[in-house]
């Protein structure tokens, strides 16, 4: 450890320390807290509550309808008339708590995201850590005078993703990002989530500038379809290769119409006035991705910095971060609020290595496999990595082809922005690097997160063009899996290691000494201790992150930096955070926020159906079809019978048998008392699962179709 680095250890101990009363009286503090009740009055559950006492009033109600009823009508009504013994050893109450438990889950499975009013007793909520009521919300008057601060997506989310925060002063909008967020396999058949922007969509003729921070798709994937709901006239900020990567993503819709966008110079210190009383300047600094920044905002009730996504490199690629500029905005107006992103909050220590390691290393690969074909599996945005790849490619006469949708696209967008250097004579088509001896070809392709349709895995498979893996084949995976991915990874590495290839992945450095292959784009606890020290904003809200990162980057700041709690908010995405005159920061009020669903053609996929796919694959489907004379109300064909994901009919006689007896059985005890025929259904259906039910322990979505012939 050298001198410079025991300093700041000891400093960030001496930093903690400090604080250490401090922590403990808070502790000792929050053990006195208010815990209120959801369902007390006022409380988010309240209307549950109430609703409860609802049914069972209503229950009463139509208790005393149906003795009333009993009185009236002769003792035996028309449907017990048509009740068939269904010769079944289960009560119905058990089928009925199956189903009910049964939709608890699909529900809890389907809306993980938020909706209504989330539970957040943090200390840091704002209201001391008392959850706020309904009450509270409804009598929230907006100061007039306070900025707004808005996420309209990206904090505490399931994952993270959708990224997006207005800003608003009287009547003017500012809106940063616009992202969206991959739905994991607990949303069958949906590809990806973006904001609901209702908010903004009713108050449109407000918004005066709409800013990017970058071209990572967790912050640009929505604008496909958010950006045409804005006037068009609208500018749009951001620098090259990011206004680049939108304009790519624009120009595969058809009929939109040319959009105002304004490229910025994040080197120019340019302090933008878009509107009267806000302006806005881009500041460099680094991530994984070309042209990161993060944004300034200047309002009348003080500075506000975003921070973006951003990571500390002591000897980065390409420039700095622009520490000075951000020195002298600290020093000559003062941070009055500070938006950090919390991504890598729970990683300890700092930052370890740089790119040019990672490029090092990608070298030494291809010393080590020299007769072989290299192949290196990274995100397509990381054009810094791209280029280190060239680089050490060209200087072994290696040549690099290029290989995957997203891969080509980005690349052609940091071509033209001038975002990466090209070593001369290097990169030749796919067609052509194939028929160069394997100790020439390097790849570098998608699929490093065992994506089923990307490139790695169709060269596993076979299904790939030009390439199929074999046994001299060396793999990089210069990437970590994304949570929720590792399962994926593994199966694309199983397959690739079954082909008699050699897979070297990052964070396995034990197995081939070779290492990082890869770097996170975010910085690590301590360069969040320092940076944050370096900003010392009046006020901390942590962004861009699970809840659990927003905590812990909220304790950072308290407990590390030393930030009073009350300047400190975790918000969710709906809330609305104000910034008043006298630059104090409190949650006041909500808006409406969601969610919308797509699925891989782009198409939104409504809640409803989300429900009916897990309720289905769990459960299965069954669909019986009957076909009754309308003369005689009477079966006049064997009814036909259906199963999906359900039981295999071919193997299930008996219960088909029971199923065909129980139907017309009841057809024939309907004919003397015509139901109406959704009177009929409705019977059928709850029968029909009883018997299943009875039978399987399953309850699936049972469809009776009715035809009258
Ligand atoms: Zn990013
Ligand atoms: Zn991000």
């Amino acid at each position: 450890m050298n001198k410079q680095e025991q300093d700041r250890r000891a400093h960030l101990l001496k930093m903690r320390e400090e604080r250490l009363p401090g922590i403990k009286k808070n502790f000792e503090e929050l053990q006195k807290r208010n815990f209120n009740s959801n369902f007390a009055p006022g409380g988010k559950d309240e209307k549950l509550v109430k609703k409860t006492t609802k049914t069972t009033k209503k229950a009463t109600k139509t208790a005393a309808k149906i003795t009333k009823a009993k009185a009236e009508k002769p003792a035996i009504t028309e449907a017990e008339k048509r009740k068939v013994n269904l010769s079944v050893s289960t009560k119905k109450g058990e089928m009925v708590h199956h189903q009910r438990m049964l939709s608890q889950d699909v529900n809890a499975q389907a809306t993980q995201h938020i909706i209504g009013v989330p539970v957040n007793k943090s200390r840091y909520n704002g209201y001391k850590g008392a959850q706020v009521t309904n009450a509270q919300l409804k009598s929230a008057r907006p100061d007039p005078e306070a900025v707004r601060v808005i996420p309209i997506g990206g904090l505490g989310e399931f994952g993270i993703g959708k990224n997006m925060t207005i800003i608003e002063y009287k009547s003017e909008i500012v809106v940063v990002d616009m992202g969206v967020l991959f739905a994991g396999d607990d949303y069958p058949g949906v590809n990806y989530m973006i904001p609901d922007i209702k908010y903004l969509e009713d108050n449109m003729a407000n918004v005066k500038a709409i800013l990017f921070t970058h071209a990572h798709l967790d912050h640009i994937g929505a604008c496909r379809h958010l950006l045409p709901k804005f006037n068009p006239l609208t500018p749009i900020y951001g620098t090259d290769f990011t206004l680049g990567m939108i304009k790519k993503q624009m120009s595969e819709l058809e009929d939109i119409p040319e959009l105002n966008y304004c490229p910025v110079d994040p080197f120019k210190h340019e302090q933008i006035k878009v509107s009267e009383h806000f302006s806005v300047e881009f500041i460099h600094t680094l991530h994984s991705i070309p042209g990161n920044t993060a944004i300034v905002i200047r309002t009348p009730n003080g500075v506000i910095y975003l921070s973006g996504d951003w990571r500390h490199e002591e000897k980065p690629m390409g420039i700095q971060t622009d520490y000075e500029r951000i020195d002298e905005i600290v020093k000559k107006e003062g941070i009055t609020l500070m938006l950090n992103e919390s991504t890598n909050i729970d990683s300890p220590g700092k930052h370890p290595h740089s790119e040019y390691d990672v490029g090092d290393n990608l070298g030494k690969v291809m010393d080590n496999y020299a007769s072989g074909r290299i192949i290196v599996s990274c995100f397509s945005s990381q054009i810094g990595r791209i280029e280190l790849v060239l680089k050490e490619a060209a200087e072994r006469g290696r040549k690099v082809a290029f290989s995957g949708f997203s891969m080509i696209n980005n690349l052609e967008v940091a071509l033209r922005s001038k975002s990466i250097k090209v070593p001369k004579d290097t990169i030749m088509k796919m067609e052509d690097i194939i028929k160069l001896p394997d100790d020439r070809v390097t790849i570098v392709c998608t699929g490093s997160q065992g994506e089923l349709n990307a490139v790695l895995n169709r060269m596993v498979t076979g299904a790939h063009k030009y390439i199929k893996i074999k046994s001299t084949d060396t793999i990089v995976f210069s990437s970590n899996p994304i949570p929720g991915n590792e399962p994926h990874v593994v199966n694309t590495v199983d397959g690739l290691l079954r082909e008699g290839a050699q897979v070297i992945q990052n964070g396995k450095n034990h197995i081939t000494n070779l290492g990082p292959l890869h770097l996170s784009g975010h910085a690590y606890y301590e360069d969040h201790v320092e940076f944050v020290t370096r900003l010392n904003p009046t006020n901390y809200m942590p962004y861009h992150g699970e809840f659990y990162m927003l905590e812990h980057n909220a304790e950072m700041a308290e407990n590390v930096i030393g930030i009073p709690r009350d300047n400190i908010i975790i918000a969710d995405d709906g809330d609305v955070v104000e910034l008043t005159k006298d630059k104090k920061i409190r949650r006041n009020g909500r808006i409406s926020v969601g969610n919308k669903l797509y699925d891989d053609a782009d198409q939104q996929v409504h809640e409803a159906v989300i429900k009916d796919r897990i309720h289905i694959s769990r459960e299965g489907i069954f669909i019986i079809v009957l076909t009754l004379s309308k003369k005689t109300g009477r079966l006049i064909k064997t009814p036909d019978i259906v199963s999906r994901a359900f039981i295999y009919l071919d193997n299930s006689e008996d219960l088909i048998g029971k199923i065909r007896h129980y139907l017309r059985t009841k057809t024939d005890k309907s004919v003397s008392t015509d139901p109406e025929l959704k009177t009929l259904k409705e019977e059928i259906k709850e029968d029909i699962t009883h018997i299943l039910f009875d039978a399987t322990g399953h309850t699936p979505i049972v469809i009776p179709v009715i035809n009258k012939v």
